[in-house]
């Protein structure tokens, strides 16, 4: 898809929820809801109870955790902070597998806003702990997260670190995520993308690198991941300049050096790709995840058109299914006919929904975080392979998942596999952070993980045996999308 084709009216304000046909709290027949959104009926309903949902801080703090010469301070209370060790235990284990010595942990300080701050405001903690970051950790960038308590008492931010900046060396970064702002944890991406756009890049477009593109991709990529789409796209004659994972802000600032723009995921820096073109003419590819046969090839085509290399790729797609289709008939053999329950943030149970056809799987269940234009055209490919099967769209809520597992009867769980696994169910996911999920050869790898899975299901059995998930007989007899206005699924 061109720059052109998906250029807005007007600036994103960072809502996911804002943007035309968004929904995130619904229950539905696949078939119902592309037809549904088709002819835009759809209405955005609500939960009237709900589990916790991801807040988007934690995506905002994790997109960045990443880059060298940071501090990341949280103008929160403590408990904010507590998902950034999951950003943490990604940076340290991709570090290791980069081969980088003197392996380094992010830099977080958190300003502990207590009650008293929030009745007198927090903004000599937010003072003193940017000048606690200066003096202990000299770095060249000091990122600043807003959060629920901050915004409830109206901190002004963007004018403290305006202030502070006359006295602080580092570059100054105020990111607006507070956490009540969306329900839609992709938004904390976003408000990440929308400060590196008006805090750190030049006005001025640097000059034009032949064949760079721009690579948008999260921590949580693994080193095969990252090896597998550089092997991909230097067999075109492309090189990657990642952000915000293992940046920079000489990195960042070269953002406008670059021929082109995409992500792996398409929830990631899709509307920052589109400033980028609007700003300063940098064309993108925003298609899909790279997981999967059809979605690797459908990805490296999106790449290679804005380069002008539609030749080139096609000789590489075609090499590479020669390369392993052989190996693709095996693994096919273990896997043909079972019936999959995918959960996964949009870009990846999309994707994972897809790479199952590979190998004859087939998708009963899917549960995905939100639903919009990107989703739909994923659907309707799938509607088209699978048929007709549930979705779930949540953000969380576990309490709908155990109830649909419990009817539905999967023969594998694709996901977060806490709850499937209690429920003595094969498990295996797709965000793997240690070893390969994308491309030609992250299509081999997890087919072979979801096999053994599927043959090797002791554990999760043993695990079921000594678990109680804390549900009563009732809720599994019960629709389990009984707390969602306007549900429309039946059994
Ligand atoms: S920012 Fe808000 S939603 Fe996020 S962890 Fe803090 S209190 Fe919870």
């Amino acid at each position: 898809m061109s720059g052109s084709a998906l250029a807005p009216k007007k600036k994103y304000d960072g809502i996911r929820e804002h943007r035309p046909e968004t929904y995130n709290d619904y229950g539905a027949g696949s078939r119902f809801l592309e037809e549904g959104f088709r002819k835009k009926c759809l209405k955005n309903a609500d939960r009237s109870f709900a589990q916790g949902l991801q807040c988007q801080q934690i995506n905002s703090i994790n997109a960045l955790q990443s880059i060298e010469d940071s501090v990341f301070i949280s103008h929160s209370p403590q408990g904010c902070v507590g998902c950034a060790a999951l950003g943490t235990m990604q940076y340290r284990i991709g570090q290791a597998h980069r081969g980088i010595r003197g392996n380094r942990t992010p830099k977080v300080i958190v300003t502990n806003l207590d009650q008293k701050d929030i009745i007198l405001g927090g903004e000599k903690k937010l003072r003193e702990a940017v000048h606690a970051a200066e003096d202990r950790y000299h770095p060249k960038l000091i990122f600043v997260f807003t959060s629920c308590a901050s915004g409830i008492i109206g901190d002004d931010i963007d004018m403290i670190l305006d202030e502070l900046q006359d006295e602080i060396n580092a570059r100054l970064v105020p990111i607006h995520c507070e956490g009540f702002k969306s329900k839609v944890c992709g938004s904390g991406f976003d408000a990440a993308f929308i400060a590196i756009g008006k805090y750190l890049l030049d006005k001025e477009k640097r000059p034009t690198q032949k064949g760079l593109i721009n690579l948008f991709a999260p921590v949580s990529i693994s080193y095969k991941d990252q090896l597998e789409i550089e092997r991909m796209l230097n067999q075109i004659g492309i090189t990657c300049n990642y952000i915000p994972f293992y940046s920079s802000l000489d990195k960042i600032q070269n953002i406008t050096a670059a021929e082109a723009s995409t992500a792996v995921c398409k929830v990631f820096a899709d509307e920052f790709m589109k400033q980028l073109y609007e700003d300063y003419g940098i064309p993108y590819s925003h298609t899909v995840m790279p997981i999967g046969m059809r979605n690797t090839d459908k990805w490296l085509r999106g790449v290679a058109k804005i380069f002008h290399k539609e030749a080139e790729v096609e000789a590489v797609i075609a090499s590479e299914h020669k390369r392993i289709e052989p190996e693709v008939e095996k693994i096919r053999a273990r896997l043909e006919g079972k019936r999959v329950f995918i959960c996964g943030g949009t870009g990846r149970s999309f994707a994972a929904a897809a790479l199952i056809d590979d190998y004859g799987m087939k998708l009963i269940g899917l549960e995905t975080p939100t639903y919009d234009i990107d989703a739909q055209t994923d659907i309707e490919y799938l509607n088209g392979i699978h048929g007709n099967f549930v979705v779930d769209i949540a953000n969380m809520q576990p309490f709908e998942q155990v109830n649909l597992l419990n009817r539905l009867k999967p023969d594998v769980f694709i996901g977060v596999p806490e709850w499937a696994a209690k429920l003595g169910l094969p498990t295996t996911h797709v965000l793997d952070m240690k070893r390969p999920t994308f491309g030609y050869d992250g299509l081999l790898y997890l087919g072979n993980k979801i096999a053994d899975q599927l043959e090797n299901p002791g554990f999760n059995k043993k695990l079921a045996s000594h678990s109680k998930l804390p549900y009563k007989a009732s809720w599994y007899e019960t629709d389990p999308f009984k707390f969602i206005d306007n549900s429309v699924w039946k059994d």
